[in-house]
């Protein structure tokens, strides 16, 4: 399955430039490992950044189209990753980096709710952590928003949010005004890479999801 939701452009130009908090280069990296087609931009991108070094500061601003052409006819067509092990979630190598094993199943989740697992990454985003939730199929999380944007990264699973899908590969990207409510797929749980930037520290956002339940 090929991503349907992809990096948004300035992240891509902020990933392309080196320019990305270590918490966003992660999703950047694991939405990478999983998108033929964002790597396939990711690569022009390198390569006009790599051009525009090697021209004269004053031409910089602006690339020529026969540069693009060129750009465009070297690139591959991208090539669909190979399919999820049947049984098993494996996790991108970006991520087995932080968490030191691959296996889901093996992860040191802590039940937050009913139906709702998470852990914390050894990394944080302006104080708040980087998170991996587990949420059961059929979960529907009711009405919210946040404080500041939402990165939300889909590896098993999948969610429905304002009629969209998001499975396998898709980033969901919402910003601090947002207020919605997450359907989960029914079927097998639904596992993520969740990164919210803040400078209040959450005991965590489940936490707050209790709330919500509450006033629900
Ligand atoms: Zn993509």
């Amino acid at each position: 399955v090929i991503p349907v939701h992809h990096l948004p452009p300035e992240l891509l130009l902020a990933t392309s430039a080196g320019r990305t908090d270590e918490a966003t280069a992660l999703v950047a990296a694991v939405h990478l490992t999983l998108c033929p087609t964002c790597r396939a931009d990711l690569a022009r991108l390198d390569a006009v950044g790599g051009a525009l070094l090697e021209a004269a500061p004053a031409e910089a601003t602006k690339v020529p189209d026969a540069l693009w052409a060129k750009l465009d006819a070297a690139v591959p067509e991208p090539t669909p990753p190979a399919p999820a092990p049947s049984g098993k979630v494996l996790l991108p190598r970006p991520l087995v980096r932080y968490l030191g094993v691959a296996d889901v199943d093996r992860l040191p989740w802590k039940r937050i709710l009913p139906g709702a697992d998470e852990l914390h990454l050894p990394l944080d985003r302006n104080g708040t952590p980087v998170r991996m939730t587990r949420t059961r199929g059929g979960f529907v999380l009711p009405r919210h928003t946040h404080e500041g944007t939402e990165m939300t990264l889909v590896l098993a699973g999948g969610f429905t949010d304002g009629g969209e899908h998001f499975a396998r590969g898709d980033l969901s990207v919402c910003g601090p005004s947002v207020t919605h409510t997450i359907h989960f797929d029914p079927g097998d749980p639904c596992v993520a890479l969740v990164v919210n930037e803040g400078h209040l520290v959450p005991k965590s956002a489940w936490a707050k999801a209790l709330s919500w339940f509450v006033d629900f």
